[in-house]
């Protein structure tokens, strides 16, 4: 079994933006920069945050953190990303997600210019996406196809499942794997998907992003499959100091034995998204500069 860890994939991808980057400041006198908007006080929230503020620091991009009040509205939430779109020394907004109750996800993402969409969420990228246009891929799917190529997994011809159909995973995922040049065979199921073992015993690549921890247990898996767990759940661990340890959707201990290749988590898909984040502003800002030299 060989395992697939995100953090050697990371390391090779941050040695290489950061020597994209310093090449990038030499020539244009400014960073790659990333407005980052976080709207109220969600504990994992701001904890993703934190991690793509570091991540920024560590690369030498620009950073710039907003952190607005539970109680803002949606006219100041817009304003604010309007703002932001007019500013040419910001090459890619985020807005974490999820928003306070009251707020507009569709209609915030929709203001983001599409030109610095750099997490992949705005409708034109994920229509560009769709019919295989050159846009920002979002940053999970995107880490999972780079850990794909990292270790020389091919897909082409290849049964690819796919647990979880929401908008930022498993959609992408699955459009993404049956474009041309990936060429897979996709099968995607979801919560009202009927005999899932079946399908899930086919796949020679299973990718589970539902979000149940342990769900997918040895029995469900073709031997010398290979297992991408995008799953981040918290369970009670009392022996940890914080009172929960995180496991995926995987039931890693029993399907390690089982399968060709696996991700752990932590440290497998997981840590892929911040660095696929920086990619797609570094490509924003390459794409932005150009277009202002022209
Ligand atoms: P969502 O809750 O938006 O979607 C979950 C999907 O799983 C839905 O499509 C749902 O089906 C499906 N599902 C739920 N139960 C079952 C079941 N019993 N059988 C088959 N399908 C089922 O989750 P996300 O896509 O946002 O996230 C999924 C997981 O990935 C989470 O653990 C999340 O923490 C993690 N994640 C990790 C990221 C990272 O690595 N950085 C980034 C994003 C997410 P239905 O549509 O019918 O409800």
């Amino acid at each position: 079994m060989q395992l697939l860890t995100g953090k050697e994939v990371t390391e090779a991808v941050y040695v290489d933006l950061k020597k994209k980057t310093i090449d990038f400041i030499e020539e244009h006198g400014f960073a790659p920069t990333l407005a980052v908007i976080l709207v109220g006080n969600d504990p994992a929230s701001q904890s993703y945050v934190k991690g793509k503020k570091k991540a920024c620091i560590s690369l030498g991009f620009g950073h710039r953190d907003y952190s607005l009040p539970e109680d803002t509205s949606q006219e100041e939430l817009l304003s604010l990303v309007k703002t932001l779109n007019a500013d040419s020394s910001v090459h890619g907004i985020l807005v974490q997600l999820p928003l306070p109750k009251g707020l507009d996800e569709n209609l915030v993402i929709a203001t983001i210019d599409s030109r610095k969409d750099v997490d992949g969420f705005h409708p034109e990228t994920v229509g560009k996406l769709l019919i295989g246009l050159p846009c920002f891929v979002s940053c999970t799917p995107k880490g999972v196809l780079e850990i794909l190529d990292y270790y020389k997994i091919e897909t082409q011809g290849k049964h690819v499942v796919v647990l979880g159909r929401s908008n930022i995973v498993g959609k992408p995922m699955a459009a993404l794997l049956m474009q041309k040049g990936r060429d897979a065979t996709v099968t995607v199921c979801h919560s009202k998907t009927k005999n899932l073992k079946e399908i899930t015993k086919l796949a020679d690549i299973l990718i589970s992003a539902i979000g149940k921890p342990f769900f997918v247990t040895a029995d469900m898996v073709k031997p010398d499959s290979v297992i991408i767990d995008v799953g981040i759940n918290r369970i009670e661990d009392a022996t940890q100091k914080r009172g929960y340890r995180l496991v995926g959707d995987v039931d890693f201990e029993h399907v390690k034995e089982n399968c060709l290749a696996i991700t752990p988590v932590p440290g497998g898909v997981g840590v892929m998204t911040i660095a696929m984040l920086m990619k797609n502003t570094f490509q924003a800002a390459m794409q932005l500069s150009q277009k202002d030299n022209q």
